[in-house]
């Protein structure tokens, strides 16, 4: 079955990036640095020997595998800033690549029992939940800057169809709703609903698509839990399956300056960012700002040093001309922020009030139904840090809420 997700209002008008007709492909850097989650337990130690795609710490996950064959130079806390805590492995490459098998390659996935293929996915760092709530696969991307899952779904169509059945066999009889985008050819949404509810998305769609859908779609709002997968994601898991090896390249979408072509590249994970724009010839300058996970959903990277993670796909380069110190920037009054916000936010307002600390009147305005897509900051023509006020204002309210001071 095809469906529409109505969106009502629909206020979108930032227009999403064109995908690249090609992918490049980086080859191996010297070093890599691979971010675990805070607290993992390491599998390896300072000097051990590794093959690309052994698993780093127990219960691996997406990025959690060595990227490049070599030996593991040093292991050491990593602060991520808004991302968070990680522990950093930094693996030094060897001249020769040998790649660790994690289990036999599947020939016929579907040949194996769901619980045979749950476990190979998980050797392969994906894990699902083994409840009964709904998944939602996505073609879609998290931000203008993010490009990689309309890439896979325009470019790999065949392959995405192919995991929607494994997916499907995977998970039994439990819903799958399959997010596409309207302007996709009806023959393509055709071929992916047998395996699912297929909703056709708007083109401008805004940013954070996923939440608005998991909040709007009626099977998915009122369950309790929601899996949610992608396409690019989708396609490492049938490759894994398929070379019983874990995927420890990534997609990352680059633009230079904020009139720039998006480009797309192949990287192995845990890249340094001065890397890959070395290979782009482009020189780091004192006073450029590097924004890893894109324009609205981003932050800024603290240094040229900090490696590409699968999570934060994206690299948007801004010259010193381009960039604006958000502080020294008051609101005019333009509106624009209230026009694009897809949930209908007053978001000057409320932006205003966060900054003056009061919470009350921006629970009264609903900042509680902001979305975090990042659209007010990227339509602001003063660049005011508009999904960062408001992030932090939410971030605010239990703390408020147990003073008794909030609403
Ligand atoms: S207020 Fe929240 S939901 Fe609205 S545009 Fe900004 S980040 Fe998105
Ligand atoms: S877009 Fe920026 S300048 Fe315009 S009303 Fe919103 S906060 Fe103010």
């Amino acid at each position: 079955m095809n469906s529409r997700l109505s969106i009502d209002p629909w206020r979108f008008h930032h227009p999403l990036l064109p995908v690249p007709a090609a992918e490049e492909v980086v080859d191996a850097p010297e070093t890599v640095t691979l971010l675990l989650p805070h607290g993992a337990e390491c599998t390896v130690a300072a000097g051990s020997r590794v093959k690309t795609g052994e698993p780093l710490c127990r219960m691996p996950g997406h990025g959690s595998f060595a990227s490049l064959s070599g030996t593991v130079r040093r292991i050491m806390p990593w602060d991520g800033g808004p991302r968070g805590q990680f522990v950093a492995v930094i693996i030094a490459r060897k001249a020769a690549d040998e790649n660790h098998r994690l289990f036999d390659p599947v020939e016929e996935a579907t040949a194996l029992s769901s619980q045979q293929l749950r476990e190979r996915c998980a050797q392969a760092g994906f894990h699902f939940p083994d409840d009964q709530g709904p998944l939602l696969f996505t073609a879609l991307d998290e931000d203008v800057d993010r490009v990689a899952n309309r890439w896979c779904v325009e470019k790999e169509f065949d392959r995405v169809v192919s995991g929607l059945k494994i997916l499907r066999h995977l998970c039994g009889n439990r819903r799958i709703v399959v997010a596409l985008p309207a302007s996709m050819p009806e023959e393509r949404k055709k071929a992916c609903s047998p395996f699912g509810e297929v909703v056709a998305v708007p083109a401008r769609y805004p940013d954070a698509a996923v939440s608005l859908i998991i909040r709007r779609h009626p099977a998915l709002k009122s369950s309790g839990s929601v899996t949610v997968i992608d396409s690019k994601r989708l396609l490492a898991l049938a490759a894994s399956l398929s070379t019983g090896s874990a995927v420890t390249t990534m997609h990352v979408s680059l633009r230079i300056g904020r009139k720039g072509q998006v480009r797309l590249f192949q990287t192995p994970v845990g890249m340094r960012i001065a890397d890959l724009l070395s290979r782009c010839n482009v020189a780091v300058s004192d006073g450029m700002q590097l924004i890893l996970g894109g324009e609205m959903t981003g932050s800024a990277a603290d240094s040229a040093a900090q490696p590409l993670t699968p999570d934060s796909d994206a690299l948007l380069v801004l010259p010193p001309h381009e960039v604006v110190l958000s502080e020294n920037s008051p609101c005019v009054n333009c509106g624009r922020c209230h026009r694009v916000c897809p949930v209908n936010l007053r978001v000057d307002l409320i932006g205003k009030y966060v900054e003056f600390s009061r919470n009350g009147e921006a629970v009264r305005l609903g900042i509680e139904r902001c979305i975090d897509c990042g659209l007010c900051t990227a339509a602001c023509i003063v660049r005011r840090p508009l999904a960062h006020l408001l992030a932090f204002g939410k971030g605010a309210l239990p703390r408020q809420r147990s003073g008794g001071g909030a609403a």
